[in-house]
């Protein structure tokens, strides 16, 4: 921690905090102000925590907000939505103070695509909605910004991995990105339920946005459905402590073994950890532990479809996709909320003892 405090290092935000004994002010560990004597530092895995210790929090890099998102992005953003066809080049960047670097670094962890990236599925997104909805290609193509239609056709077909004309009646999977005290989480749905819940710092997600596609046969477009809010409000409750079974309906196909092992995943309760050989007996394939490894690695639903719950025989950790960091995480909340609820549901036989004197 002490290191990741000393080197401001972003990929530890929401994994712990920083509190100055000198100061009485707690922080994140990329706080820009100046360091403290390591010796006047005191660390808290939680701002409950370091609220509880007396310190406040600091007014600079405001720990209790949730990753909020800095001004430029959202002036980025509004520009974008208000004008899908709006091509904001690097030098257009620069003219508004804002370097073109930090914006790509930005976008590739938070959204899992570079800004130029997000930009274009945003056009073409627009560009599909209107295909969709019976207009002209003509027009979508002069309202996507593209200059001509074998400019737009190509670029369509990379990101949806079809021509324009196929897509009239395709049902996208709609892509939101959620914020979370881990980071930025990028979420997929269809019309039937979520799809996809990924962290949107994986090195592996435009990958899983292509495997997505091609599984559902379908476009996937930035926006929101009514399965994707429902999930935005179950995962906020989920970090707080106070909800313990999401009930959002979920959509994951696979091969009949990959179904077997999720669904056992779903039966792993709340605040316990399986071994991967328990999970092996459970799917009725005892000796293929490997397998059961690989699929449960290949679960696109992280934290929903509980895969983090699944630890070494000997208790290990072992693996996860979004980092160990991430794991020990989920599986410290979750403990510590289980026993709060345990101790609350079966007071010990002797409570009657120790009642306040
Ligand atoms: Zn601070």
């Amino acid at each position: 921690m002490e290191r990741a405090y000393l080197q401001r290092d972003g990929a530890y935000n929401g994994l712990f905090l920083v509190a100055v004994r000198t100061t009485g002010i707690f922080c994140r560990p990329t706080c820009p102000a100046r360091k403290p004597l390591p010796t006047n530092v005191e660390y808290f895995p939680t701002a409950k925590a370091a609220l509880a210790a007396g310190y406040r929090p600091c007014k600079r890099c405001r720990p209790l907000a949730l990753d909020e998102q800095p001004e430029w992005v959202s002036a980025l953003l509004s520009d974008i939505e208000a004008e899908p066809a709006l091509r904001i080049t690097d030098a257009k960047l620069r003219t508004r103070g804002i370097d073109p670097a930090t914006v790509r670094r930005y976008f590739r962890r938070h959204y899992g695509l570079t800004f130029q990236g997000f930009a274009r599925a945003r056009r073409l997104a627009g560009a599909l909605g209107q295909i969709r909805e019976g207009h002209a290609l003509d027009d979508a193509v002069f309202a996507s910004g593209f200059e001509s239609h074998s400019g737009f056709r190509d670029a369509f077909q990379r990101a949806f991995g079809a021509a324009p004309g196929r897509c009239r009646n395709a049902e996208p999977v709609v892509l939101s990105w959620l914020r979370s005290p881990l980071g930025p989480l990028v979420a997929g749905a269809t019309a039937a339920g979520v799809c996809l819940l990924e962290f949107s710092d994986r090195r592996i997600l435009e990958a899983q946005f292509a495997t997505v596609s091609r599984l559902f046969g379908t476009p996937l477009v930035p926006g929101s459905n009514a399965h994707l809010e429902r999930l935005r409000g179950e995962l906020a409750d989920y970090f707080a402590g106070t909800l313990q079974r999401f009930s959002v309906p979920l959509v994951y196909p696979g091969s009949p073994f990959q179904r077997r092992v999720w669904e056992q995943l779903l039966h792993i309760p709340y605040g316990q950890t399986r071994s991967y050989e328990h999970l092996a007996i459970a799917v009725g394939t005892p000796t293929a532990t490997r397998a059961v490894g690989r699929a449960n690695g290949l679960n696109r639903l992280a934290i929903v479809i509980p895969c983090h719950r699944v630890v070494g025989k000997d208790g290990q950790l072992r693996g996860y996709a979004g980092g160990l960091r991430r794991k020990q995480f989920l599986l410290d909340l979750e403990r510590s909320h289980r026993e709060q609820r345990v101790r609350v549901e079966t007071p010990p036989a002797n409570a009657a003892l120790s009642l306040p004197r």
